[in-house]
């Protein structure tokens, strides 16, 4: 995101990653406050640096999750298969009515070590309780864009009564550390009045911080918005001023030609997230080839545990790469390394997705390469269709090791808080 950059990184001992496969030839990379300082072939490790043997794995850059709601884990496998307002009412709003900020810290926590096992570097978030959210990103050192999640149900009023709140909380989010970026959350058009919405631009505008916010998931959103303010989602953002390049909008599943138009011409960018629509049945999904072919800047998300049911992109970006070589009855759409480049966020200038050269930030991911899964294929068809985020062997997030033989710290201590929270909160 516009923000992220690498000079804010902590401090991280100089590491070399020797013995490492880029682009099928054997490199070390060294890193160093915060990037890649040096690869090749011709690189050694200096004195001093923490060395990581990278034999059997190729190296890349982290995937970065475009929209989720990383504290869901809570609530995973709570009422599936349900239809989308029976299961909202019935199973997640009642559940969420008694979240408290340290079952979101807990969630979070799960969520984030399940992202770093399957290669997930970034995330964009939106959820309840984000300061709670900023606090796990920053005890867990993985990169994250956290939004506050803003709902006013349509009263302006009310929506005025919570502006302190929010300020409070970006400045919060803000503190938490050098790898977690604050963005305004506003949640959709239906939620959020048009009033509370400009003025969630102004504050996104003042402070040069992304907008995230989900846009014509459903038939009905687009349905109700026009009955309510005669005119489309899109239309609306833009007439209250919230489309633009920091613009992040999650599904845009019932976006038509024009809006995609629109889109490009904003830079705003779009985070598919077929999974969650293809279990929701939203009967639609994103058209990412047509966006593409637009212009618009695109991304992909997993949406919360609650409606994927996993964190894996690399699950994921298989089933956007073969969902839309089936609608589009064409299987040269979206290939294996344009499918890993949206997934990695190198098709959205506000998703900062970078490249393995030497100033690019040191959110990179070490691939098992040696695996039964993995023989033999080129590396981005492997990692699209035959690997799962399971291959992934060790993450490093602005220069340190946060995952290494895919353990990372705490797991256990975690997952057994979520044991415990869940089952609470389960019984509303
Ligand atoms: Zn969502």
């Amino acid at each position: 995101m516009p923000g992220v950059t690498t000079s804010d990184s902590p401090a991280a001992a100089p590491l070399a990653i020797t013995n490492v496969t880029l682009d099928g030839v054997k490199v070390t990379v060294r890193c160093a406050a915060g990037v890649i300082a040096a690869i090749g072939s011709d690189v050694v490790a200096q004195p001093g640096d923490e060395v990581l043997d990278g034999g059997g794995m190729a190296i890349m850059p982290g995937l970065v999750n475009a929209h989720t709601h990383a504290a869901m884990t809570l609530l995973r496998g709570y009422g599936d298969d349900l239809p989308l307002m029976e299961w909202l009412q019935t199973r997640i709003w009642p559940a969420e009515a008694s979240l408290t900020a340290d079952d979101v810290y807990w969630g979070t926590r799960l969520a984030i070590i399940e992202m770093l096992r399957s290669g997930t570097t970034h995330f964009v978030d939106m959820y309840w309780h984000a300061p709670a959210v900023a606090r796990a990103v920053a005890d867990s050192g993985i990169r994250a864009t956290v939004s506050s999640v803003f709902i006013d149900g349509g009263d302006a009023a009310d929506g005025q009564s919570q502006r302190p709140r929010v300020l409070d909380e970006l400045d919060q989010i803000d503190a938490a550390g050098p790898l977690v970026h604050p963005a305004v959350g506003p949640h959709a058009v239906y939620t959020v009045s048009p009033p509370s919405l400009a003025w969630l631009a102004e504050v996104a505008d003042e402070r040069q911080i992304p907008i995230h916010i989900h846009l014509s998931e459903t038939e009905g959103e687009v349905a109700d918005c026009v009955a309510a303010h005669r005119m489309r989602p899109p239309a609306l953002l833009e007439s209250v001023g919230m489309l633009g390049a920091r613009t992040l909008c999650a599904h845009g599943n019932w976006l038509d030609d024009a809006e995609l138009d629109l889109l490009a011409t904003r830079g705003t960018t779009v985070a598919t997230c077929p999974v969650s629509n293809l279990k929701l049945a939203n009967g639609k999904t994103f058209d990412i080839v047509e966006g593409m072919r637009r212009g618009v800047p695109v991304g992909l998300g997993t949406d919360g545990a609650a409606s994927n049911n996993s964190l894996d992109l690399l699950n994921d970006v298989k089933i956007l790469a073969l969902l839309h070589k089936h609608l589009a009855s064409d299987p040269a759409v979206l290939p294996a390394a344009e499918a890993l480049a949206v997934a990695s966020g190198a098709a959205s200038p506000l998703l900062a997705g970078h490249t393995m050269a030497p100033g690019d930030p040191a959110d990179v991911i070490l691939v098992r390469t040696d695996t039964p899964e993995m023989t033999p294929s080129p590396l981005p068809e492997a990692l699209v269709y035959a690997a799962s985020g399971s291959m992934v062997d060790t993450a490093v997030v602005g220069g340190r090791v946060v995952m290494r033989n895919r353990e990372v710290p705490g797991t256990d201590e975690v997952m057994a808080e979520v044991r415990t929270r869940s089952d609470r909160l389960r019984k509303h």
